[in-house]
């Protein structure tokens, strides 16, 4: 099997020490729930499940930074943090809104370069122009980091269309290509597992990523998560999803990673949502638990 090589090994590439992420909620919201590109979002999709507790009711970035620097002081001493825009698509909404928000982040103490997540229809050229000078190949030294994580969930259009994503698998790789050519590191997010998909279907997806300029790549199972409209439609057949078991899933992943170009980084394979809103599969396991037994 090959090695894995993980976040945690990129970051100590481009971030001298220990490095820890924190992750705030911008408030900024979906075009594929506003009406922009689509309603009702994602069939997967209740941001509750990955937004953390502790920046509910919190509105700024700082005060956020700040919080979570103190609730997650138990994972060890840390030299530095990354951001991590996660909730929602954090490049969408008029570009100087999006820059002070950045810039908000990157002006706390120890803070050394941010992650965003985001759909891969929301890079406006003069963001893109932003990156650019600020972290990419026009940046000055000693700047930032900076890692654009794009959801692409599925590389398959009718698997895009079917959970109502709003972007075929050809926005992505414009998205992945224009942030490469201006010198910024790409994160792909894949779901394994969505309905329709087989495993040789999973093998495809690496071999496609694999072909694009992505560094990081962040897996996660399907669930059914609480809210979302996945949800009802699992209530009427719950046939719509095959729901395998952790080992199932584990030996699915290291098939996947096989399949994989050496050089991508693993940033994780399974999500952490909580169990209050998960309504399947309900493995119990930890990120650290599944890794053991991948
Ligand atoms: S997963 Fe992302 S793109 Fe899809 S509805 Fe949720 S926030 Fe929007």
């Amino acid at each position: 099997m090959k090695t894995i090589r993980t976040f945690s090994d990129y970051i100590a590439t481009v971030i001298p020490g220990k490095v820890r992420k924190i992750s705030v909620n911008a408030g900024l919201g979906c075009p594929n729930r506003d009406g922009t590109v689509g309603s009702g979002g994602c069939i997967f999709c209740n941001n509750d499940a990955f937004c953390p507790r502790y920046t509910r009711g919190l509105q700024g970035i700082t005060q956020q930074i700040e919080e979570g620097i103190r609730f997650t002081a138990n994972k060890g001493r840390a030299d530095a943090f990354l951001v991590y825009f996660q909730s929602y698509s954090n490049t969408y909404g008029p570009t100087g809104k999006l820059v002070r928000l950045y810039e908000e982040a990157l002006a706390v103490p120890g803070v050394a370069g941010l992650v965003i997540a985001t759909r891969p229809d929301c890079l406006a050229p003069d963001l893109l122009d932003y990156f650019e000078r600020r972290f990419g190949r026009l940046a000055p030294a000693g700047h930032p980091f900076l890692l654009v994580e794009l959801g692409m969930e599925s590389t398959l259009d009718r698997t895009l269309e079917f959970i109502n994503r709003g972007h075929d698998h050809a926005c992505s790789v414009t998205a992945a290509n224009a942030l490469s050519e201006r010198g910024i590191a790409v994160g792909a997010h894949l779901i394994l597992g969505l309905p329709g998909e087989s495993e040789s279907d999973w093998i495809g997806h690496a071999h496609r990523i694999s072909s694009m300029p992505v560094t990081t790549l962040k897996l996660h199972q399907l669930q059914v998560i609480r809210g979302t409209a996945l949800e009802r439609m699992y209530a009427e057949d719950p046939g719509i999803v095959s729901l395998p078991t952790a080992e199932e899933y584990a030996a699915s992943v290291r098939r996947f990673v096989a399949a994989l170009r050496d050089g991508i980084y693993l940033d994780r394979f399974v999500s952490e949502t909580p169990r209050d809103m998960v309504v399947a599969p309900s493995w119990g396991l930890k990120p650290s638990e599944f890794q053991k037994l991948l």
